[in-house]
C-alpha cells in the first residue's frame, strides 16, 4: 500500500460561462454527463488549482452581527447570512490547521474518488472560524489535535473539485 493517498478518478473537464466555472462530470458515460456550475463560488475552486486557499468574510459596517469585522469562512459563502450583503474574498496564506476530528475510511461508497483506506478529516484552519471537511494524504496513525498543512492539486493534476485541497501532517 502506498504511504500517500491518491485519487482514483479522472480530472473533470470545465468550461466557463462569464466568470463561472461549469464542471462536466460524466457520471453515466458521456451521454450521462452531469453539469454543475460553481457560480459565484468559482474563485474558491480556481484558487485551489492555483495553490491558493480563499475564504469569504463580511465587511459591511452595518452588519448586525459582524459590524464590518467579519471572520473568515471556508467553504466560502457568497452573501452574509446576517446582513445579506456580498461577502469579500481573502486568501489564507500558508494554510495550517489542527485535526478537529476524523474518520478512517476503509471502504468507500460508489463514486468515491479517493483511494482507500484514507483519513477523512475535519480541520480547524488557523485564522478561519469554520471547520473544513477534507482528506489527509498520510496513512500513518493520527490523533485529534495533530497539526496539518494544506496541499493543492494544481495544473494538470487539478480535478477542478474540492479534492484539489488536501492536508498532510506537519
Ligand atoms: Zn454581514
Amino acid at each position: 500500500m502506498n504511504e500517500r493517498v491518491r485519487l482514483v478518478g479522472k480530472p473533470s473537464k470545465i468550461s466557463e460561462e462569464g466568470n463561472a466555472w461549469i464542471l462536466h462530470f460524466p457520471r453515466f458515460a458521456e451521454e450521462g454527463t452531469h453539469y454543475h456550475t460553481y457560480g459565484e463560488l468559482t474563485p474558491y475552486f480556481k484558487g485551489l488549482t492555483e495553490g491558493r486557499l480563499l475564504g469569504t468574510k463580511c465587511s459591511n459596517a452595518k452588519c448586525p452581527i459582524y459590524k464590518g469585522k467579519g471572520e473568515l469562512w471556508i467553504p466560502p459563502r457568497r452573501d452574509c447570512p446576517d446582513c445579506h450583503q456580498p461577502m469579500v474574498w481573502e486568501e489564507v496564506k500558508n494554510p495550517r490547521g489542527t485535526i478537529y476530528t476524523y474518520t478512517y475510511v476503509e471502504r468507500g461508497g460508489t463514486g468515491l474518488e479517493i483511494e482507500c483506506p484514507y483519513y477523512q478529516i475535519d480541520v480547524k484552519v488557523d485564522g478561519v472560524c469554520s471547520i473544513i471537511k477534507s482528506y489527509l494524504i498520510n496513512r500513518k496513525p493520527i490523533k485529534i489535535g495533530d497539526k496539518v498543512k494544506a496541499g493543492f492539486l494544481t495544473g494538470k493534476e487539478a480535478t477542478h473539485t474540492c479534492l484539489d485541497l488536501y492536508w498532510e501532517l506537519c
